[in-house]
């Protein structure tokens, strides 16, 4: 029986298929409104003939069961890669395994260094036993205690400046805790086996997995409406209009957003100052990804690397190569990299153009070593809204958000990573939008609590 309920789901990242699919499957058909021209979102897969690049090298992994299950209903076994996860950090010309192996590190860096390394961590591990425990006042403090001051300064102060493009003195360090793993002082005998750790990927790139999702909502009904961006929405006798950039206006019983929180504040009925100087404190990093296919081979061991140091500009290189065969064309016999710019969405580096942003790239490739490779292809990504910024007003500023719109918009779902301004992952962004879809039924579940533990979140993962 055809369903009398009409929700309306604002974009279709992993977000918005899911809570899309599952509606599909609760017996209701949504509207599913996208801004851009494709699926997917942040975890799409751009091609360009057999090019495929990631936006981001998007490892599967998750901790929750519901989430393993639907990526499984999406895409059979053949279409999923295990892929060992290994990478690390490149100072001063070595590669220091990352998640940072105490022998590792002291043997790379020379002993002088390690010495001196050592002395600093120990120094402060023993400064913060001596302390009481709380929260950190900023990722600086926390860095400092974890790793102590010298291996702070040299892994982590160069990469969260370019990630983040701030001082680490003025970020938040709530979710350091969950990205950063602590030193692994181990011997290698009693170590992970690295077969332990690995992650799934789809053949051909995440994007994969939502273009499945997509094709299974048309197969169910519902065809994504692509180029629709919304750009406002209110509610009258308990009916959501939704209105789009070409002026066109839908109507609807419930309203699921996984568009940016502070965007959704600004398209909705003024909200006091209050929620809008709240929603004006939410900032954002962008990201440029630019795929290099590298005509000769070079063996690098990881499947990523990143780069702290200023004779780069980018943050992170990804080795596609060593994530799937299937992300360039069968029988070519290159290196395949990503260089990851992160960027002020409104910045002069996102509105460079190409030739601007090649020559970058091509100093990038020589600080590498690789500068005498010829270059096969070339594609580039631009994502305005790749990171939500962890600044200390930001846990005040999304409260105060959340809690208003819980009061007067209860039919009104923000989900998803900017949807909720949560620098999380792809299980974060679909689980939060079937417990939203669980509301809207009736379910007493509450999509804001998804990943909000603090301990570091690849403890525990599911294994198949
Ligand atoms: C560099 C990088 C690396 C990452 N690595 C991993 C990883 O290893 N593993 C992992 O699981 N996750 C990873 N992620 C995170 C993952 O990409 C996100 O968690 C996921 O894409 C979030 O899904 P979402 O649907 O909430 O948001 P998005 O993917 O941002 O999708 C939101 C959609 O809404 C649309 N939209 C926005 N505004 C409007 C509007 N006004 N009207 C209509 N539509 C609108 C957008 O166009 C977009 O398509 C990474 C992300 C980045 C940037």
């Amino acid at each position: 029986m055809e369903s009398s309920r009409s929700p309306i789901v604002i974009g279709a990242g992993p977000a918005g298929l899911t809570a899309a699919l599952r509606l599909v499957q609760n017996g209701v058909k949504p509207r599913l409104l996208e801004a851009t021209g494709h699926v997917g979102g942040l975890a799409r897969t751009p091609h360009s003939g057999d090019w495929c690049l990631d936006p981001g090298g998007h490892r599967f992994f998750t901790k929750y069961e519901e989430v393993r299950d639907l990526w499984n209903a999406l895409l059979p076994p053949d279409q999923w890669l295990s892929v060992p996860r290994s990478s690390a950090m490149l100072v001063d010309g070595e590669y220091v395994k990352y998640p940072l192996v105490g022998r590792d590190i002291v043997t790379k860096l020379g002993v002088g260094r390690g010495l001196r390394g050592l002395s600093s961590y120990a120094g402060w591990r023993m400064l913060r036993s001596g302390s009481p425990s709380g929260q950190p006042a900023n990722f600086e403090e926390w860095g400092t205690h974890e790793f102590g001051r010298y291996w702070y300064t040299i892994f982590f102060d160069g990469y969260v400046r370019k990630t983040w493009l701030a001082d680490p003195a003025e970020l938040a360090s709530d979710w350091a805790n969950q990205r950063i793993k602590p030193i692994d002082w181990t011997w290698r005998n009693k170590r992970k086996h690295p077969s332990e750790d690995v992650f799934r990927y789809p053949r051909r790139g995440p994007g994969q997995l939502w273009d499945a999702a997509a094709a299974a909502l048309v197969d169910a009904g519902v065809t994504p409406t692509l180029n629709a961006r919304v750009e406002r929405l209110w509610t009258h006798d308990g009916t959501w209009y939704v209105e789009l950039h070409d002026g066109e206006v839908i109507e609807g019983d419930a309203v699921f957003s996984s568009m940016p929180l502070q965007t959704l504040v600004e398209a909705l009925p003024a909200a006091p100052r209050r929620v809008r100087v709240a929603a004006s404190n939410l900032h954002h990093r962008g990201l440029i990804t630019v795929a290099v296919a590298l005509h000769d081979r070079h063996e690098i061991p990881f499947n990523w690397v990143y780069t702290p140091g200023g004779e780069f500009l980018c943050g992170r290189i990804q080795n596609y190569g060593r994530w799937s065969k299937n992300l360039h064309p069968a029988g070519w016999d290159g290196t395949f990299l990503g260089f990851e710019y992160f960027v002020r969405p409104d910045g002069e580096l996102m509105a460079a153009d190409d030739s601007s942003l090649s020559e970058i790239v091509e100093a990038d490739i020589r600080a590498l070593g690789l500068g005498d490779s010829r270059v096969d292809h070339v594609m580039m990504l631009r994502s305005q809204f790749a990171y939500p910024v962890y600044d200390p007003v930001r846990e005040r500023s999304v409260a105060r958000i959340r809690n208003y719109l819980r009061r007067h918009y209860p039919s009104l779902h923000p989900m998803g990573r900017n949807g909720m301004h949560r620098y999380d992952n792809q299980d974060h962004a679909m689980l939060s939008a079937m417990h939203s879809v669980a509301r809207y039924f009736g379910g007493d579940v509450d999509p804001w609590q998804v990943n909000a533990d603090r301990g570091y979140h690849e403890a525990g993962v599911l294994k198949k």
